[in-house]
């Protein structure tokens, strides 16, 4: 029996050890010494605990202490992070927020529930999961012009797909209707300042307009969280190329470039819409020869739409690569029927 024991524990270290298993599967925490049994994950301290919440579809135990039987260990040898993450994150949209260790505990738990428990990821398609379709809770809004943050009243209504919210807390017409396909929200607890900061940008006349704000305890609805692909400074020129290249805030999202003069602007300056290889768009590293115009930052790349290209500036190559890195991906992606009343929009109004 002490044989058969030691021989399982040699199997359970090995599988343990392989490069996959290497990080928490859910939030990327190097070294994990929990896993789950009925998933096949190897998983945190932390993370593990969320796992104890959902008992009906994750068992967990500690791969230190806990004793392991044989049918368990052959089971983490067949599964692990890698063909988890296949079958749970085979559908992840692009622009989703995935929470990493730094973030909160909520955060954590739902994205872990709509992982494994809701499976939203496992099919293409955003699922878009109708819990009881109505939300409604106090924020709290940056006013846009003294920055102070007043409490707002919020209601998500995922019937309508809509979230609104109002000026007043009994006022009866809301100030602001958004459909939630049109808002990416992103968490920003550094530029917010707050541990639960949140930016929602969305679509208003075909302009894109932020709205920065706060929830007291953190709750915030993972269906509206989803990320910038990267935000950051660049330099940017005019359309004649000719004009001195101007340090501006980007963000880009699922296929919206949009450049601000201070992070926290309500309004963007401007925006480019990046379509798809197919449609005519692609990035270049380097700027066009015989590019002119004052730039401080020497490492340029260059957005090719349809109709004209765009000239940036990065301060690092590092930036460099990792601007090229994202518009890439999101100009390798087809776009949908969708994205092309989006563009056509985009081309009325510019
Ligand atoms: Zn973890």
């Amino acid at each position: 029996m002490a044989e058969k024991d030691d021989k399982n524990m040699k199997a359970l270290k090995e599988v343990w050890r392989r490069a996959e298993n290497a990080l928490c599967a859910d939030c990327g925490k190097p070294d994990p010494d929990w896993a789950s049994h009925t998933l096949g994950v190897f998983i945190c301290l932390s993370c593990s605990g969320i796992h104890r919440n959902i008992p009906n579809i994750s068992k967990v135990k500690s791969l230190r202490m806990d004793h392991w039987d044989e049918a368990q260990v052959q089971f983490l040898e067949q599964h692990g992070n890698a063909v988890a993450k296949a079958m749970y994150e085979a559908h992840i949209p692009i622009y989703y927020y995935q929470p990493t260790h730094a973030d909160c505990q909520v955060l954590r738990e739902q994205w872990i529930r709509a992982k494994y428990e809701r499976k939203e990821f496992t099919k293409p398609g955003r699922q878009l999961p109708y819990s009881n379709g109505l939300k409604e809770g106090i924020l709290w809004k940056r006013g846009r012009d003294n920055g102070q943050f007043l409490p707002r009243k919020f209601l998500l209504s995922e019937q309508d797909g809509c979230l609104k919210y109002f000026a007043k807390l009994d006022a009866k017409e809301p100030k602001i209707n958004i459909k939630i396909d049109t808002i990416n929200a992103t968490f920003q607890p550094v530029k917010i300042k707050n541990p639960n900061g949140l930016q929602l940008s969305y679509l208003k006349d075909n302009k894109t307009r932020n709205i920065f704000l706060y929830h007291e305890d953190g709750k915030i609805k993972s269906r509206l969280m989803q990320k910038f692909l990267k935000e950051g400074y660049m330099e940017k020129t005019g359309p004649r190329q000719r004009e001195a290249f101007k340090k501006r805030w980007f963000t880009l999202d699922h296929r919206r470039l949009m450049y601000f003069k201070d992070p926290l602007d309500a309004f963007a300056k401007g925006e480019v819409f990046v379509g798809s290889r197919e449609h005519g768009y692609s990035v270049k590293q380097g700027l066009p020869a015989g590019a002119q115009g004052g730039f401080s930052w020497q490492y340029g790349l260059t957005i090719v739409t349809p109709d004209r290209e765009y000239l940036f500036t990065c301060e690092t190559a590092r930036d460099q690569q990792d601007w090229i890195a994202a518009f890439s991906r999101v100009i390798e992606q087809p776009m949908t029927p969708q994205e092309y009343a989006i563009e056509a929009y985009f081309k009325l109004s510019s």
